[in-house]
């Protein structure tokens, strides 16, 4: 700890000193003390960035949140913590507000603060940031590509469509139960660029949409994870289940279901090895060719996800029209669940609901030990996030899985 920069932000100089102190004694010396957000915007301004602001919320004059939008808009803090001795709900906003500026929230400290939850905070920044300081700059934002630009090598020279189609690869993150063992793995599409190197699908979806290539994007990583799967099957004689995401636009297409199941066939798969993952879109109706669709894909076996469920269109009056079998929790739920009773009983809710149905359940963006614990705590569930792996190459993916079946085929130890 003894290398980060720490902003604290209170009006209150009991509680400023009383922080200073704890942070002092677990080592994190270089600490700015400001009793303003006027005396913490000066600290910055002369004293360049930090790695951590810890900012009250409500203070007379400027606030936390003038802090907060501050922070964002000149990229001053790699991350933020919370404090305040306010209502839950109120942190949980101001938590989604910074959020929605691109700053890495990692959690609130409540008042009076305690040593230990301060460390625990401390401790996510720590796994989150420290080991990936090149992956995450100071505002987490991505650059994003047109086509036009993501098609050229040179002046006047292009990737043509097939080159493209060859950088478009799959990354696999691994699903796992709560008894450790592997459940099966997520397929989601980087794009190996010999320019702009490995992206994000955040950085060229919406190019690769508006040019209308979502769909031999979607074949390209059905086939991708079916050839992974059948070459755990052939060379391990092990079942590797893979979820695909596929956009709710191709289910419509009459044969879409047909050739879905044609793939499986050429790959010598049974169609429960795949779990086709939709994010429902608010703009398209449930057509009768949409639930034809899904309906055949089930009826033969396939499994069929509900995305990011709970946000946008992705929601219960979904779930009821469609024959889904799985529901995914999105990470935005699940962050801080370990000490945000608001979000365990979205959870739960979700969970119980989810048992009641007979829906199977997954829950994202699952990143430290004390969330994974609160989720062992609600038990019946799997578990998709960087604590557990982060998505990687096939070559790594192997590795992993060897590794973990050497080890009983146990995840980390928590
Ligand atoms: P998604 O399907 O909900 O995928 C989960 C996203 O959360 C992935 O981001 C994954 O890398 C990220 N993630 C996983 N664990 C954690 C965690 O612990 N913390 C955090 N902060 N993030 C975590 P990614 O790969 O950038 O994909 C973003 C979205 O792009 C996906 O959300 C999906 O909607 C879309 N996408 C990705 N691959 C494909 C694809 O092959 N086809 C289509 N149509 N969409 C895709
Ligand atoms: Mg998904
Ligand atoms: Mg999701």
């Amino acid at each position: 700890m003894r290398s980060l920069n720490v902003l604290v932000l209170e009006d209150n100089a009991f509680q400023l000193m009383a922080l200073h102190k704890m942070l002092n004694a677990i080592q994190v010396f270089n600490v700015l003390t400001a009793d303003s957000v006027e005396v913490a915007q000066q600290a910055l301004a002369n004293r360049g960035g930090v790695d951590i602001a810890i900012c009250d919320l409500q203070m007379d004059g400027q606030d936390g949140l003038d802090m907060i939008r501050f922070l964002a808009k000149y990229r001053l803090a790699r991350a933020l913590i919370i404090l305040s001795g306010t209502d839950q709900s109120i942190l949980d906003g101001a938590a989604h507000f910074a959020r929605s500026q691109g700053i890495l929230v990692l959690g609130s400290l409540c008042k009076p603060m305690s040593l230990e939850a301060l460390c625990q905070l401390l401790e996510t920044y720590q796994n989150l940031v420290a080991q990936d300081a090149q992956s995450l700059p100071l505002k987490q934002i991505s650059q994003r590509f047109s086509l036009e630009e993501l098609h050229q090598l040179a002046p006047g020279q292009r990737i043509s469509d097939a080159g493209m189609f060859e950088q478009w690869v799959a990354y696999y993150q691994p699903k796992v139960s709560l008894e450790g063992q592997l459940a099966g793995v997520e397929a989601l599409v980087r794009w190996q660029h010999p320019i702009h190197g490995l992206m994000s699908p955040g950085q060229f979806m919406g190019a690769v949409e508006s040019a209308g290539l979502i769909e031999p994007l979607t074949w390209r990583m059905l086939e991708l994870a079916l050839t992974l799967s059948s070459r755990v099957l052939r060379e391990r004689g092990e079942r590797l289940p893979v979820s695909v995401n596929i956009p709710p636009s191709m289910i419509e297409r009459d044969d879409f279901a047909r050739q879905v199941l044609a793939l499986l066939g050429r790959f010598g798969l049974p169609a429960n090895v795949l779990t086709l993952e939709i994010v429902e879109n608010p703009s398209l109706q449930t057509t009768a060719a949409h639930l034809e669709g899904l309906l055949r894909l089930r009826m033969q076996g396939c499994h069929l996800s509900i995305d990011d469920f709970g946000t946008g269109a992705s929601n219960i009056q979904r779930l009821l029209q469609l024959p889904f079998s799985e529901l995914k929790i999105p990470a935005e739920f699940v962050r801080g669940i370990g000490d945000n009773g608001r979000k365990a009983s979205v959870v739960a809710g979700a969970l119980f609901m989810a048992q009641k149905m007979a829906l199977s359940v997954v829950v994202e963006g699952v990143e430290t030990a004390c969330d994974y614990r609160a989720l062992q705590e609600l038990g019946g569930l799997t578990v998709q996030g960087y604590f557990i792996a982060r998505p990687m190459s096939e070559v790594d993916l192997l590795c992993w899985i060897e590794e973990r079946t050497n080890l009983g085929g146990l995840v980390k130890a928590v």
